[in-house]
């Protein structure tokens, strides 16, 4: 599964990285994806995507449910 986040709809509340701070960091504001490996993918966008480590999984879902921009998405 891949992560992505439409910085144009986020709120910036940081729920996200609070749930799930291995994959999503905010920077001025916005929520961006990390690739496994921690590295922040500041271009955002659907350009930015990034694979889920399985053990988090549960986490990333969470956070795309309950995500108030509904701006987090997942892709086989
Ligand atoms: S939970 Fe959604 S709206 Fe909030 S910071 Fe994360 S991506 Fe943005």
């Amino acid at each position: 599964m891949k992560v992505w986040v439409d910085q144009d709809l986020c709120t910036g509340d940081g729920l996200c990285e609070e749930l799930c701070p291995s994959v999503f960091v905010l920077h001025d504001s916005l929520s961006y994806v990390r690739t496994p490996d921690g590295s922040p993918l500041f271009a955002g966008g659907s350009m930015s995507m990034a694979d889920v480590p399985e053990a988090v999984l549960d986490k990333v879902l969470d956070a795309a449910e309950d995500c108030p921009g509904e701006c987090i998405f997942l892709e086989p």
